[in-house]
C-alpha cells in the first residue's frame, strides 16, 4: 500500500568509533542510488557521531539518534534536546528501545518513552521509530499482544498526529540472540497491531502506518520476513554494522 513504503533502519547500539564509521559509510555510498519510491533507509550512529556521520552519508540515506530527552533542552546533563538533533542535519529518533526499557540501569517507562516521542514530533519536527515488544517471559504467559498494545497506548495517549511514526516491533528475547521470530510468529503480532491501530486510532493510521519487524534480522532471513502481508521493513541491530546490511534494503524487491 501507497503510505506503507518499505522501511529499513539500521541501529548501531553504542558501538563503531570514527574510523570503523568511515569505512562502513564507504561501503554503503559505494552501493546503487535507491529507488526512493521502493525504500526508505536509516541508520542511527551513537549520537556523538550523528553529525559527522551525516556529514559523510550518502544523501539518500536518513540519519537517526537513538534516543531524545523527554522536553526542552536545559538544566540536564548529559541529554540531548530532540531539536539539536534536528539542528545537525538527522531526520529520525529511535525512542523506547527495549535496551532502554529494560536495562536495570536505565528503565524507561512507557510514559517517558511516549513523552520523548511527543516532543520529538511535536517540537523537534522529527520523525519517530517507536519500538514496541514482548519479553521472552511475557510471550511465554501469553501476554505479547497485551505488552505491545500497553506500549501503543502510551503513544496514543501522548500525540494525535501519526503521520511521521514508524513502529517497530521487536521481541526482546530475539534482539541480538540470533533467534528470529518466525516470519508467522512476526506476522501474527503485527496483524494484531494493525487492528489495534484500527480500532484504537483509526483506518487510516492503520492502513498508512509502517510497522518494522526486529530482531536479529540478517541477510539469510530476511526475504522470507519482508513477503509478509503487514511486515513493512526491518530494524536492525548487528546485522545493519556490515557492508551485507544492503541486502536487507533489497528484501522488498
Ligand atoms: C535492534 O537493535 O533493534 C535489533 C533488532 O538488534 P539485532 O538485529 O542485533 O537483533
Amino acid at each position: 500500500p501507497d503510505g506503507r513504503r518499505f522501511f529499513v533502519g539500521g541501529n548501531w547500539k553504542c558501538n563503531l568509533n570514527k574510523s570503523a564509521i568511515a569505512d562502513l559509510v564507504a561501503a554503503f555510498n559505494e552501493a546503487p542510488p535507491l529507488d526512493r519510491d521502493g525504500v526508505d533507509v536509516v541508520v542511527a550512529p551513537p549520537s556523538i557521531y550523528v553529525d559527522s556521520t551525516r556529514q559523510i552519508l550518502r544523501n539518500d540515506f536518513a540519519v537517526s539518534a537513538q534516543n531524545s530527552w523527554i522536553s526542552k533542552g536545559g538544566a540536564f546533563t548529559g541529554e540531548l534536546d530532540a531539536t539539536m538533533i534536528k539542528d545537525v542535519g538527522a531526520e529520525w529518533v529511535i525512542l523506547g528501545h527495549s535496551e532502554r526499557r529494560h536495562i536495570p540501569q536505565l528503565k524507561e517507562t512507557d510514559e517517558t518513552v511516549a513523552k520523548k516521542a511527543k516532543y520529538a514530533l511535536e517540537n523537534a519536527d522529527l520523525s519517530v521509530i517507536f519500538c514496541i515488544g514482548e519479553l521472552l517471559e511475557e510471550r511465554e504467559a501469553g501476554q505479547t499482544i497485551a505488552v505491545c498494545e500497553r506500549q501503543l497506548n502510551a503513544l496514543k495517549q501522548a500525540i494525535s498526529d501519526w503521520t511521521r511514526v514508524v513502529i517497530a516491533y521487536e521481541p526482546v528475547w530475539a534482539i541480538g540472540t540470533g533467534k528470529v521470530a518466525t516470519p508467522e510468529q512476526a506476522e501474527d503480532v503485527h496483524r494484531s497491531l494493525r487492528l489495534w491501530l484500527k480500532q484504537n486510532v483509526s483506518e487510516s493510521v492503520s492502513d498508512q502506518t509502517r510497522i518494522l519487524y526486529g530482531g536479529s534480522v540478517s541477510p539469510a532471513n530476511c526475504v522470507e520476513l519482508a513477503k509478509q502481508d503487514n511486515i513493512d521493513g526491518f530494524l536492525v541491530g548487528g546485522a545493519s554494522m556490515k557492508p551485507t546490511f544492503m541486502e536487507i534494503v533489497d528484501s522488498y524487491k
